[in-house]
């Protein structure tokens, strides 16, 4: 005997609200959807969702509320004129916003008397489902204890601390770092696509030198923590030398520079701050404010 797999409610069926109501509904969760624009419940309806006619019964329909939509201003403009139907439920809002928003949010649901988990989803609709996808969370713990089972459904569900702004503040910083390593991909798919190297040559040799970046990261990490960045592997002048291979190599084939002069930049303010004959990870030292200095 199995136990009866938890009710879920899903408010907001756009690309992502959609392809968290089907993997929930693939895992056997009694699923109920509602959506502003009430046509795109139909294929979820064809695969055993039911839709509500309105927020509130949506909202009525399940203990575990789960949000999706545009932004904080959407869900707001969608809960707030039926905010009495969440007492004694669970809002897990995956809706993306700013850390501060999340714990806005926090006590908006406490003072409606509801749960209240934030959640950041680091994956596209298409990854939603595979456990090898990372669902960040952050807030309560017991809320978190509670609904892994279900949360499970969607992807791996990474719990990061009580502060309920965690899961937005990562989200933010990994999403600069996607973006950041997909510019440089394609930076560097530019250089070799001007000899003639097509994308799906030069990637899987981009990719391994990503395991051997993560290695550098891991050991770059400790460095950080301890505010001392021995150049024992590479120093940052050496780095600076290298760059200008690279924006050597791009210009004469007209290729956009702004990626890389940025970060010589980076790397000469620190050398002019004393970090030459340190590691890469003394950068840090310019990135963030100096002590004293105007907090963000
Ligand atoms: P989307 O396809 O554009 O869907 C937006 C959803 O918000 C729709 O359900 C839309 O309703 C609803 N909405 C927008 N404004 C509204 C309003 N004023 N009142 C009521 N409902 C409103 O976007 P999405 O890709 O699903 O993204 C949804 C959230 O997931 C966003 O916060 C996004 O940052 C986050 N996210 C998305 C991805 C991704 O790969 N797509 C990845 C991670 C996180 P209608 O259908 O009626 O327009």
């Amino acid at each position: 005997m199995t136990a009866p797999q938890q009710a879920v409610t899903v408010l907001g069926l756009g690309q992502m609200g959609a392809a968290l109501a089907a993997a929930l509904l693939d895992r056997g969760h009694p699923t109920t959807v509602w959506n502003r624009t009430p046509d795109k419940a139909a294929p979820l309806i064809e695969r055993g969702a039911r839709a509500a006619a309105t927020p509130q019964e949506a909202i009525a329909a399940s203990p575990l509320v789960i949000a999706c939509v545009l932004d904080h201003g959407a869900l707001h403009t969608i809960v707030d004129p039926v905010a009495d139907a969440l007492r004694g439920r669970t809002l897990v809002n995956l809706t993306s916003g700013s850390p501060e928003q999340a714990r806005e949010a926090v006590a908006w649901a406490g003072s409606l008397g509801a749960g209240y988990l934030d959640g950041a989803i680091m994956t596209t609709p298409p990854g939603v489902g595979d456990p090898a996808m990372m669902f960040l969370y952050s807030g309560s713990q017991e809320v978190f204890d509670t609904h892994r089972p279900t949360l499970a459904a969607l992807g791996d569900p990474l719990y990061l601390g009580t502060d309920p702004g965690l899961a937005s503040l990562y989200d933010a910083a990994l999403l600069g770092l996607m973006w950041s390593t997909m510019t440089g991909w394609l930076h560097g798919t530019a250089l070799v696509g001007a000899e003639g190297t097509p994308a799906a040559a030069y990637t899987p040799v981009a990719i391994r030198w990503l395991t051997a970046v993560a290695g550098f990261l891991t050991r770059y990490a400790s460095q950080v923590d301890a505010g001392r960045y021995p150049g024992d592997d590479a120093t940052v002048d050496v780095q600076i030398a290298a760059i200008g291979h690279l924006i050597h190599a791009a210009q004469d084939r007209g290729i956009d520079n702004a990626l890389p002069e940025l970060l010589r930049t980076l790397m000469e303010k620190a050398g002019a701050a004393g970090h030459g004959q340190d590691s890469y990870a003394a950068l840090i030292e310019v990135l963030r404010p100096a002590p004293g200095g105007p907090a963000a």
